[in-house]
C-alpha cells in the first residue's frame, strides 16, 4: 500500500515536516515522534518535496498546505516575545527571539525553494522574502540594536 505513510498520517505532521526542512537528521525526527527510521526516511525524500511543493503553490492559490503560515504564525510569535523582552530590558530573551526568527526567515526561504539553488539571487528578488524581511526591520526600528543586529546577521546570510 505505497500511499500509506506514517509521517503522512502523524497528527504533527506540520511539525516534521518543519523539522525535515529544517535540516534536522531523519534519525533524530524519528526518535522525537516516535516513528521508525525508515518511514521517515522515505518521507523525508518521497513525500517532502511533494508536501513542499503544494505549499509553495498554497501561496498562490491560498489553500490546501499551511506549512508557510505555520512559519509565519511562529514568526509572529518570535517578534512579539522579541518586543516584550526588549521592553522588559531582557536582552538575553530578546536575542534568542531575534535568533528564532532568523530561523524562520531562512525555514521560510527554504520552504519557498528559494535557499537551495541559487540562494542570494533568488532569495533577494522573493517577494516572500522582501515582505518578511521588510515587516522584520521595520518591527525593529524601535530597537536600535535589535535592529542593527538583526540587519547585520541578514547581511551575512545574504552573503552566504
Ligand atoms: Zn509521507
Amino acid at each position: 500500500m505505497p500511499r500509506r505513510c506514517t509521517v503522512c498520517d502523524h497528527r504533527e505532521r506540520h511539525s516534521i515536516d518543519e523539522a525535515l526542512v529544517d535540516g534536522a537528521p531523519y534519525r533524530s525526527v524519528a526518535k522525537r515522534f516516535e516513528l521508525s527510521e525508515s518511514a521517515v526516511y522515505r518521507h523525508k525524500t518521497e513525500h517532502l518535496p511533494t508536501h513542499l511543493l503544494k505549499a509553495r503553490e498554497v501561496e498562490e492559490a491560498a489553500r490546501a498546505d499551511d506549512l508557510l503560515e505555520q512559519v509565519r504564525d511562529l514568526q509572529t510569535h518570535a517578534l512579539d516575545i522579541l518586543e516584550r523582552a526588549e521592553k522588559a530590558g531582557d536582552l538575553r530573551t530578546a536575542l534568542a527571539a531575534i535568533s528564532q526568527a532568523r530561523g524562520n526567515l531562512e525555514l521560510l526561504g527554504k520552504l519557498a525553494g528559494e535557499l537551495d539553488e541559487r540562494p542570494v539571487m533568488n532569495l533577494n528578488i522573493s517577494p516572500e522574502w522582501l515582505e518578511l524581511r521588510a515587516v522584520i526591520v521595520g518591527a525593529l526600528e524601535p530597537h536600535p540594536a535589535a535592529h542593527r543586529a538583526v540587519l547585520g546577521a541578514l547581511e551575512r546570510a545574504g552573503n552566504g
